[in-house]
């Protein structure tokens, strides 16, 4: 398979970027080919501008899907994102890395998904969710948080973490033709020791290792 891990976290030597690490390695040793947008070190800018394309439809009223429509048919996004779109494009599966902040994607993540999910080459035109454009393709989100699990269950105090997830597992992958593997969630490493951290690393990449005959979740309209 091909692999896209994208990398969300400021600090190399977190718990996040240890994750991300043993995913590159485990993949790379079981035979599949792996790709990076880590996008700290890439220092990429997640804010969706008239940056974004080469070419200009409307230079008097921008409007980002119409300017993305444009791009699509003529070959007009900026190297940056045109880099990032044909990562998607290449790839089986795809991987996002990241820390849950406030109940949701980093900015930069965000951001990315803001620029690099674009009407015309990613969605539109009939093409979504059954029939979206990366029909085929499946993907994972593997995150960590602040709070315990007992928090994120449905009467804890941050409430379903399942239901956090909806947005980015309906709204973003579902919805531009991704097939959802289970999400690999990590509740409060700060709070776990060193032995714990271990065997979860452990754990990630023996689930990694068989990943390429993971069935895929419905997250569906519910
Ligand atoms: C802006 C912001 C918003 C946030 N919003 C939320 C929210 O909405 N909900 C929520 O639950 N949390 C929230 N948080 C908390 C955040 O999700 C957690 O701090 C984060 O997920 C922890 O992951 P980390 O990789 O940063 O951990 P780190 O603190 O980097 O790592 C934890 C420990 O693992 C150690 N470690 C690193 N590598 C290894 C290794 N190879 N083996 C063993 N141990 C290792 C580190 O040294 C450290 O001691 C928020 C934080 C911020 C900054």
């Amino acid at each position: 398979m091909n692999v896209l891990i994208v990398f969300a976290h400021p600090e190399p030597k977190s718990f996040n970027g240890a994750l991300f690490q043993t995913a590159i390695q485990t993949l790379r040793a079981t035979g599949h080919t792996v790709v990076t947008s880590d996008l700290y070190r890439m220092g990429f800018d997640p804010v969706s501008s008239r940056r974004n394309f080469s070419t200009v439809k409307d230079p008097d009223y921008l409007k980002l899907q119409t300017e993305e429509m444009h791009a699509s048919e003529v070959g007009g996004f900026s190297p940056e994102v045109e880099a990032e779109i044909e990562k998607i494009e290449a790839a089986d599966l795809m991987i996002w890395q990241f820390p849950l902040w406030w109940f949701g994607l980093p900015g930069i993540l965000k951001g990315w998904v803001d620029r690099v999910f674009a009407m015309g080459r990613t969605y539109g035109m009939g093409h979504i969710y059954e029939t979206g454009v990366f029909r085929g393709k499946r993907a994972l989100l593997s995150l960590t948080t602040g709070g315990p699990q007992e928090s994120y269950t449905a009467d804890g105090f941050n409430g379903d973490l399942q239901a956090v997830l909806r947005p980015i597992h309906r709204g973003m992958l579902e919805f531009t033709g991704f097939e959802v593997l289970a999400p690999q969630i990590h509740y409060g490493p700060v709070r776990a020791d060193a032995a714990q951290r271990e065997a979860w690393l452990a754990a990630w990449a023996q689930r990694l290792r068989a990943i390429e005959k993971e069935q895929p979740m419905a997250v569906g309209r519910y």
